[in-house]
Formats: structure tokens, sequence, C-alpha cells
């Protein structure tokens, strides 16, 4: 079978097949029985066919009709009984006889000599025996040896000739139905046959492609030649060849194709070319893989491939993939070679994962990549969360003005990196959130470009910092805080703040203020592995970020109150809630570095090639401000302010890192209690250590982001201390502490 698409092939060829393996059945049309038949009955036992015997011409054909006999044995010496023409027309008006033999027998006076000849159809069979040139004649004999000879003769030759034939029609009536484009031409390329889906992917009708010779090949193009070369070379072998090869179609455009060429041998020796061609604009798997596959694979990706070349909608990979094959038509084989190399990477899907370089990689690093990256095992167990609402006594402003003054003093400073978020936290009673954003949402104007009112937008803060959970060491709304914090300093930025509009800066101090709204304190690996419900409702895929995201604009919109999205119009509405969704979504970390080699590949490169060159300063501005590239510097954004804890001054950052540790050992000592999977191994409170682990962390998900973002945003402060703490960690771990601190002097 060529491939699924060619049921008809494969069905028509085990018929053939079938019959030609099956007895030949005979026919003896003989109004009495005598010496003759009896020969011709024993002669059919001696070959091993099946035999039957009609006596009238009338039973003759009904027989016939029944059973499809190669071979038609019809009495022609009588004709005081039936005239033996008109057996021979009946059963040749009847459709199977098309590739009947029909024998006559000949009383010995009239004709001496015996001959051959075959009968086609029903246009070459005689009238009149005596005449008779197309049907086969046998003059009479009654030894059966000479009716087994006879027999056997006109199986051998007109009865097999018969069977090629129809096999034959059946595969060309299958070539004709294949959905792969099939073409066969003679040793000297000149075309004999095009099916259908070839006359389809050519533009031309077969007509004009038949006698023709190829003439799609530039024999000018050096690798062209050579490709011909090692083509013809192939064939001559008598083997197939498969490859890639530029077709041009009709209408002029050149169409690349994965080809097969399979050389058939004639019984005349000479050689026929099938090809089986098929456009490669879409699986471009099958171009390098094609050599490993089991024939059938081959035939199952053949068929998906030639059901996917109809489709009209080509994938940006698709047309990157095509013009690197394009370009590899006409290049050095060094630089195809590369190319061939670009191609295998381009046809990966987890593009923008790097991949983890061995096994005896640190501990550390692997658990963390395991933990944050992946959903994890799946496993089930109920598990359920307490959801705190530990609310604290603290009044809650009714506008900025009612703020104590201790913490409006400190609020002051919302816009130092420097800021100390831990006393905001204390001074707070633990809802820095509320009021860090009042004060951050007013220096953006975020109620004036919502038309809402501060009333609502605190009732908002409210709601929010209260679906954090107070009693996660790491994940609470302090964490929040500290995001929406980062965040407004990053905004204040000069590359950032010209990239932005209002809109986008709204949307990502929203997006900081919900981005882990009820986080369980648990990572999305935990809450698959625990099969918990939020696993179970978005399918163990983002499961927090989706939860976060969605949890936030149900709880904005629960309460006319709360509602900071009242009085926008639907259009903004829609236009923010996007904004804000993708950001909160953009801090799931299985597509941490999607995000950042995108942001590199997008807005690094090419505004470093165009600063390099100097003069032009119009040029960065356009760069950053495509709304694709808006999308990135947006999900940069918030991505580097919710991990910016690393690059915090030396106390909190050692703070945060005591707090996630914490919220790791937490989640370790559930998954032992529970004899859940141990996500990840190196956060066991008995045997961590904790500056291994922010080495690890800073190596293989900070440096590289915050290269690229201070690139971009210029951040020395930031880097600063990125690396005075990355100093501090590895002294620490130089001195085998495991702990947060340096032990104290005795
Ligand atoms: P999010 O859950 O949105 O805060 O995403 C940030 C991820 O980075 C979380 O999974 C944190 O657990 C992780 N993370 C942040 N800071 C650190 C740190 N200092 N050490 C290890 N993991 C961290
Ligand atoms: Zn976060």
């Amino acid at each position: 079978s060529f491939c699924g698409q060619c049921s008809s092939l494969s069905l028509s060829l085990s018929l053939s097949l079938s019959i030609s393996l099956s007895p030949s059945q005979v026919l003896l049309v003989f109004a009495k029985e005598d010496g003759q038949s009896d020969a011709f009955w024993w002669a059919c036992d001696r070959a091993g066919f099946r035999c039957n015997i009609a006596r009238t011409p009338e039973s003759a054909v009904e027989c016939f009709l029944d059973k499809n006999h190669e071979i038609v044995v019809i009495d022609g010496r009588h004709s005081q009984y039936f005239e033996a023409e008109a057996v021979c027309r009946l059963v040749r008006a009847t459709k199977p006889s098309e590739h009947t033999v029909l024998l006559a027998i000949v009383p010995q006076t009239s004709h001496p000599q015996t001959t051959h000849c075959t009968v086609h159809c029903v246009a070459h069979v005689s009238l009149s025996l005596s005449i008779c040139r197309s049907g086969q004649r046998y003059v009479e004999n009654i030894s059966v040896s000479a009716c087994y000879n006879e027999l056997l003769q006109i199986e051998h030759g007109e009865v097999r000739c018969q069977f090629k034939l129809r096999a034959c029609n059946s595969v060309f009536t299958a070539l004709d139905h294949c959905q792969e484009a099939v073409e066969i031409t003679s040793e000297d390329h000149v075309i004999q046959y095009v099916n259908p889906a070839f006359e389809h992917m050519m533009g031309y009708h077969k007509g004009e492609l038949i006698g023709k010779e190829l003439t799609e090949l530039p024999k000018s193009d050096k690798n062209r030649a050579d490709l011909l070369d090692t083509i013809n070379t192939c064939i001559k072998k008598g083997k197939e060849w498969q490859g890639i090869y530029y077709a041009r179609r009709k209408s002029g455009d050149s169409i690349q194709q994965h080809v097969k060429i399979t050389p058939v041998i004639g019984q005349g020796g000479h050689s026929l070319r099938h090809r089986d061609r098929r456009k490669e604009s879409v699986d471009a798997r099958s171009i390098s893989s094609r050599s490993s596959d089991a024939p059938s694979l081959q035939n199952r990706r053949y068929s998906s491939v030639a059901r996917i070349h109809s489709m009209t909608i080509e994938a940006p990979i698709t047309k990157v993939i095509n013009i690197i094959n394009a370009a590899q038509e006409s290049s050095p084989v060094s630089v195809a070679d590369a190319l061939d190399r670009v191609l295998e990477i381009l046809r990966t899907t987890e593009l923008y994962s790097p991949q983890l370089a061995s096994k005896e990689d640190d501990p550390h690093t692997n658990d963390l990549v395991g933990g944050l990256m992946s959903d994890g095992l799946r496993s089930l167990s109920g598990n359920e969360y307490v959801f705190s609402k530990n609310m604290s006594q603290l009044a809650i402003p009714v506008t900025l003005n009612d703020i104590p003054p201790a913490i409006a003093e400190m609020l002051d400073d919302e816009d130092q990196w420097d800021f100390n978020i831990l006393e905001l936290e204390a001074a707070t009673c633990m809802r820095p959130l509320t009021y860090l954003g009042l004060k951050i949402f007013a220096r953006f104007s975020v109620c004036e470009f919502l038309s809402c009112s501060e009333a609502t937008l605190r009732c908002w803060l409210q709601v929010i910092e209260a679906n954090y959970h107070a009693s996660n060491s790491y994940h609470n709304s302090t964490h929040a805080a500290d995001v929406l914090h980062a965040t407004a300093y990053f905004l204040r930025k000069e590359k950032v703040k010209g990239s932005l509009d209002q809109l986008d800066e709204v949307a990502a101090l929203i997006a900081a203020t919900v981005h882990d709204v009820d986080h369980p304190g648990r990572t999305n690996s935990f809450l698959c592995n625990a099969g918990s419900e939020l696993a179970i409702l978005y399918n163990d895929t983002a499961v927090l970020e989706s939860h976060h995201a969605a949890l936030a604009f149900q709880l904005t919109v629960r309460d006319i109150k709360s509602n900071i999205f009242k009085n926008i119009d639907r259009t903004q509405f829609r236009t923010l809630r996007q904004a804000i969704i993708d950001m909160v979504l953009a801090t799931e970390m299985t597509r941490h570095f999607e995000h950042v080699n995108k942001f590199a590949n997008s807005i690094n490169k090419p505004m470093a090639a165009i600063e390099d060159e100097g003069s032009d300063n119009e040029g960065p501005a356009s760069i950053r401000n495509s709304p694709e590239n808006r999308l990135l510097i947006k999900r940069m954004m918030i991505k580097c302010a919710d991990v910016a804890n690393p690059c915090r001054p030396l106390e909190l950052c050692i703070e945060w890192a005591g707090r996630i540790s914490e919220e790791y050992f937490s989640q370790t000592d559930e998954e032992k209690r529970e004899a859940l999977p141990v996500v990840m191994p190196v956060f066991d409170r008995n045997t961590c250590s904790i500056p291994k682990s922010q080495i690890s962390f800073i190596d293989y998900f900070i440096t590289d982001m915050f290269d690229a973002w201070d690139a971009f945003a210029s951040l020395p402060g930031l880097m600063e201390h990125l690396s005075e703490n990355y100093k501090y960690w590895k002294g620490l771990d130089d001195m085998k502490c495991k702990s947060l601190r340096p032990p104290s002097p005795p």
C-alpha cells in the first residue's frame, strides 16, 4: 500500500493477488457428454482447475455470470444443438468476460492445424468459427494429455496476461484516486503517466505533461547538478532515492517537495521511474527523520502530510522552515549542513527551554527547575488548604490623608529601590499591600485613568489583600506589595516609560497587585501531584497563575464597591483585562526562558545593533513601541519584579531567601507526611543548604534575565546588589555554612 489514503490501491492489489492465487476455473459448454468433454473434465482434474459443465447456451451464461471462469471451452462440433458462435456472443456480451479466454473445439476435418489467438473484446470475436481469428481453437482430440496441455498453455499464457491487465487496471484506478502526487517517467525522463493529484499540485493538465521531458531542473546550478548525479547513480543501481526536491509549477512559482524516486526495472531491461512527490511545506520533520523511520511509520506520516498540505494557512514557523529550505538549495554544502542543524532545532517545540547539561548537575538547580518549571508527576490524594483570613486590628484608612503619620512617612520613600517593605509590613500589621497600593496607584493616577473613586480603589485593595494568605511565609501580601513596588520602580525608568502607554502602566500595577492572590504556599507541581481541585480545574496547566488571574477578576466585579473597572468602557476594559491576564500568566516559570529569550532577541539585540550604528535615534523607539514588543517588555517587567528579591539590599534579600526556603520546607514536610512525591528534595529543612539553593536560583534564573532587563532599563543599583548578594551566598557556601547567616562569633 502506498499510504493510508490509498486504501483503494491496497484493496485492488490484494484482490488481483487473491484471484491469481486461487485455482483457475473452467466452464465446459457441451450439449452432450462424450469422450471430448470427459477428456477436458479429467484434464481439469489433473491441472487442479475447478470445472463446471453447461448443456445449453443459457445455462452456460448463467453459470459464467456466477463463477466468472477464466477459460470457457465451447463444443463447436455439432451445430444441431447450438451454434458455438452464438455461445461466444452470449458470453462476450457479459461484463466479466473481458478477461476470459474462449476455446472452441472444432472438428478434425475442417481445421488440420491448431492456431492460437487471443480474445480481447467482443468486437474481435468472429461470428463464424471457421473464420475465427481472435478466439482459440482446439482441434478435437480426446486424449486427456492433449486437453491438459492445451489448458496449461492457456493458463500460463493468456490467463496470466489477463490477470496482469486486471491488476494494472486496479493499480491505475488506485493511483488516480491517490492523494499523493505520482508521476511515472521513462528512463530518459519522458513523462509516461501522472495522476490527478500530480496535475493538481503542479497546475498542469496531464495532456501537457505526458510525452514531454522533465523540464523542472535548472541544470546550470552546481548543487542541482550534484543532486541529479546522486539521484541518477542511486537509480542506476536499482535503489530508491528520497529527498527534497524543487519543482516549478505551471504558475511559475517553485514548490518544495519530498520526493521518492523508485526505479522500476521493466521486462525489457529498461527502467521506469516512479516518482512519489508531495509538497514539503508543512511537515518539515520528514526531511531528516525519514531514514530512521520504519516503513509503516513513513506511510502514516506521508498520509498526514498529504492531508495537511491542502491547508491554506501557514504557521510562521513553517514559513521560516521553508525560507531556510529554499536558502539551502542554493548554498554551499557547509552552509546547507549548518542550516540542517538549525532546522533540527527549529523543529522542536521547546524552543525556549535550555537543555539541562548533564546528570551530575547541581541538585539545587535540578530541584528548582523540576519544582518550578514543570507540573510534576501526577498522583492523587485529597488535599485542602486553609484559606487564612488573618485580619489584624489596624483601622483601614478612608483616604490617603487618614494614613497614620509613621506609615505615611515610610511611604514617602516608595520610589527608592532600597525601600524597606518589611518595615511597612510590620507597621501595617501585615497589610502593606493596601497602604502601598493606595500610595503608588495615586502616584500613577490610576483612579483618574479608571474614573473610579479612591474609596473604590481602597475597597478593591482590601479585598485583594484579604485573599492573600498571611499564613504563607513567602507568598503573602507582602510579596505582592514587594512586586508592586518593583513594578512601579521599573515603570519610572526612562526606557520603560518611553515604551509603554498609560493603559500598560495601569495594567502592570494591577497585575503586580493581584499576581499571586490566594496562593496556597505550594508549587504547581505539588497541586498537580496532590490532585487538588485547582489542578483539576486548570488541567494541570499553569494552575496557580490561571487561578490568580481568574480570581482577581471575580473578586473585582463581585461587589460594585470594589469594582475599579465599573466606569470604563467595554473596549478599554477588554484591552486592560487582556494585558493584566497576559502579565499574570507570564509569571509562570515553565515559560521563563521563552519570555527571557524573546525579550533578548526582539528588544536587546535589535536595539544594540541600532545603537552601534550611532546617529539614528528614531530606531530604538520604534523597536520598543510596537505592540508585540510592548507585550514582551511588560512580561519581562513583571517577571523581573516578581523575582527581584536577589537584587534587593542584602538584609531584604536574606529575609526573602529565608521566607521562600521556609515555604518550600513546609511543602516538603507535607509531601512526606501525605506520602506525595517530593518535588524538590533539596528543600528539606534538615539538610538544605540555603546558600547553595540561592546560588543555583541566581545562576539559573536570575543572572541572564536581569542582564537583559538591565541592558534595556538601565538598573545599575540592582545589578550592584545582585552581585553583592551573590558574593554573600558564595561566602557562606565556602564556609560550608548552610543557613541564612554566618554563625555568630562566640
Ligand atoms: P511567583 O510564585 O509568582 O512569586 O513566582 C516566582 C517563583 O520564583 C516562585 O515559584 C518562587 O518560589 C521562586 N522564587 C522567588 N524567589 C526565590 C528565591 N530567592 N529562591 C528560590 N526561589 C525563588
Ligand atoms: Zn510572585
